[in-house]
């Protein structure tokens, strides 16, 4: 295998902005990034377990993928450097903490076909892929990501039946995985699927613009222009740190925007990449450059194997509050935390929140059925 600044110096400049040269040259494997100087010293003195183990284990647990782009944006000098914590396994993926779930906000217990997730009465998740471009190492949805394939010929028209069947259902969110990463021509039939079944609002969540902004294509551009009276379209992307807003970023973003679709960002409050006032306003204030809405920032989730990714709520209160006087309020995201097993989401500001009778435990009232749940948060620090 070639070492990275090959492949790197030896792209022209057509394969480097193509995709699926992107993805074709990924590194797939803790021992692609090996080879490619990604795991340092560092990281290898922290191991419990003999390499070999470790890389077999990790990899067999949960999806390794990351684009060439992505890596780019890794500065190798910086052993604390913030993309690179996003992007590369550790061992301590591997670590499990109590009180962690394999299903941390609940989809299973709201899942009426292996394709969607009916929370609310008015909107629904729709999964036309549980693939990725790049797989955050802190992802919620990891377990499932790894485990559940869709065969989207085969699984659609029963899940456009179900959402043809209710009613109430006006807006369907493509989640997943990364529904960018479908072909245009089936991401078309898709769309043609949900405009039949009466959907009026289309949302998509996809960190393409974060990890892969090669696959904002000029026929992209041309099914979004063609749909975005019909669908209401919007995206919600994923930038989780100022070092992300690249050249490429903006040029696609740009372009993204030249056809109408809005564009929200929710970042993930994440220790060691951006548990800082300054990190977060400076975020802010380089996305709204773009055009782009600072719209949610997500408390990490209970999901297993990130206690190294946690903030205590209260540091996250400390950090939310001070940002509100470093930055515009409309500048400010939503600081929202969601209620495990499917409770729904909460603003952490809000009496929806409160702390419980000891210490790191905290009471959760639920938007959707208004009951109080517990909550411990794993990362309090008496
Ligand atoms: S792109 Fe989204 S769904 Fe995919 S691994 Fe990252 S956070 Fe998870």
């Amino acid at each position: 295998m070639n070492s990275f600044s090959t492949i790197v110096s030896e792209a022209t400049s057509t394969q480097w902005n193509d995709w699926r040269w992107q993805l074709k040259n990924a590194a797939r494997s803790v021992e692609d990034l090996k080879t490619w100087g990604f795991v340092d010293r560092l990281a290898s003195q922290d191991l419990l377990t003999p390499q070999a183990l470790f890389n077999q284990k990790l990899t067999e647990r949960y999806k390794t993928l990351i684009t060439p782009y992505y890596l780019s944006l890794i500065d190798q000098n910086d052993p604390l450097c913030p993309i690179k914590k996003q992007a590369i396994p550790h061992l301590d993926e591997l670590l499990e903490t109590q009180g962690e779930l394999t299903d941390p906000i609940g989809d299973q217990a709201h899942s009426p076909h292996p394709m969607l997730v009916h929370r609310y009465p008015d909107r629904a998740l729709l999964f036309p892929t549980f693939e990725c471009p790049m797989y955050c190492r802190y992802c919620f949805r990891k377990e499932t990501l790894n485990e559940s394939k869709i065969k989207l010929h085969q699984d659609l028209p029963k899940a456009l039946s179900y959402i043809r069947s209710q009613e109430q259902l006006e807006e369907i969110i493509l989640s997943g995985g990364d529904p960018l990463m479908l072909s245009t021509a089936k991401l078309t039939k898709l769309f043609i699927g949900l405009k039949q079944a009466g959907v009026s609002r289309l949302r998509m969540h996809s960190r393409m613009l974060v990890t892969l902004p090669q696959r904002i294509t000029s026929d992209l551009l041309q099914l979004f222009n063609e749909y975005q009276e019909d669908l209401n379209l919007k995206l919600i992307t994923h930038f989780n740190h100022p070092q992300e807003l690249s050249p490429e970023t903006k040029k696609a973003t740009k372009a993204l925007l030249s056809t109408g679709l809005r564009i929200f960002n929710q970042s993930v409050l994440l220790k060691d990449v951006n548990n800082t006032p300054q990190i977060l306003a400076q975020l802010s204030k380089g996305l709204d450059q773009l055009g782009i809405t600072p719209y949610y920032l997500h408390h990490t989730d209970l999901t297993r194997g990130t206690q190294h990714f946690r903030c205590s709520i209260d540091e996250g209160i400390r950090i939310y509050q001070a940002l509100r006087g470093q930055i515009s309020g409309y500048l400010i995201p939503r600081y929202v935390i969601e209620i495990p097993r499917g409770g729904g989401k909460v603003e952490v500001t809000s009496h929806a929140v409160r702390k419980g009778k000891q210490e790191g435990e905290w009471i959760l009232t639920s938007p959707l059925d208004f009951k109080d749940y517990d909550y411990k948060d794993l990362a309090h620090k008496s």
